[in-house]
């Protein structure tokens, strides 16, 4: 017991130490495949100062300024952080939520509503917007083309196809959706049009989370027809531009450092953005067990 207690007062201060560490020597991430928010680029390196991207450019030619950290992730895929386009927050359970969505990449997260976002390093940035309450509820798409119909309006659409798949799965789902089915021409239309969707989670409705299920989210929007590099957009600089957010969602020059860095390549396998090997939230690397040390330090 008195071994215990004495294992989780290191701990606990260790993790106090970690989270409040800030990086402000700056770095290099040398020779990732980067997904810039829009489109692939290979071999490239990307230095970060003072919680922005400084420069990005061919592993072989870029300068490192001097003094720089080098991080060699060969192999690996750079992305910006993620953005949850729609989502609660309950306010009983904000910052346990905003911790977690952080650490699994989701650095930015749009709600409708709340009285005071909680700010922090270790907490992903509540973007708010009543643009994001936005819920695709399909009913008989062969009658309205959808993808013009938001395209005309200058719109997006968030389909939160988690939650719609779990609502089509049930019985009782009837008077919403006659099948699953039609969620999925839904996307198709949205796709053939060019319409804007974005990655949106809708949590924490009943079987969804702030953290992992915008990689379910992913996954489901490429099952139903879109490319893997159009998803990441969905999570990216879609939701960026559509919730007016200028300073993340690409990974260029000036913007916000909001990175993961995942193993394997999501923009063909879109199930790689689980892999996920560091965050960082403007430039300070997120420590990868906070809420496991919340649980064991509470
Ligand atoms: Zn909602």
């Amino acid at each position: 017991m008195v071994v215990r207690a004495i294992l989780l007062a290191v701990l606990c201060g260790l993790g106090v130490l970690i989270a409040a560490q800030p990086q402000d020597r700056p770095f290099v991430i040398r020779n990732v495949r980067v997904f810039d928010g829009v489109s692939v680029r290979q071999h490239q390196s990307v230095v970060v100062r003072d919680g922005h991207i400084e420069s990005i450019g061919p592993a072989d030619a870029l300068v490192v300024p001097d003094g720089a950290e080098e991080l060699e992730e060969d192999g690996r895929t750079l992305l910006p952080g993620l953005i949850d386009a729609h989502v609660h927050i309950d306010p009983l359970r904000t910052i346990e939520a905003l911790g977690r969505a952080l650490v699994l990449g989701v650095t930015t997260v749009v709600t409708p509503t709340i009285a005071e976002p909680p700010e922090g390093s270790h907490l992903a940035d509540v973007k708010i917007s009543e643009r994001s309450e936005a819920h695709l509820l399909v009913g008989a798409t062969g009658v309205v083309d959808l993808g013009h119909l938001v395209t005309r309006s200058n719109s997006f659409v968030i389909p939160t196809l988690s939650v719609l798949y779990r609502l089509c799965e049930t019985p009782d789902a009837a008077a919403v959706l006659s099948s699953c089915q039609e969620a999925r021409e839904a996307i198709r239309q949205l796709g053939a049009a060019d319409a804007v969707v974005l990655a949106g989670t809708d949590a924490p409705f009943p079987g969804t989370t702030y953290d992992a299920s915008l990689h379910w989210e992913l996954e489901h929007l490429v099952e139903a027809g879109m490319t893997p590099t159009a998803a990441l957009r969905a999570a990216t600089s879609a939701a960026a531009d559509a919730f007016q957010m200028p300073d993340r969602g690409r990974i260029a020059p000036g913007l916000r450092a909001d990175l993961v860095l995942v193993n394997g390549d999501p923009t063909s396998q879109i199930r790689a953005t689980r892999s996920i090997e560091a965050v960082w939230k403007r430039g300070v690397r997120v420590p990868r067990t906070p809420w496991v040390m919340a649980e064991l330090c509470s």
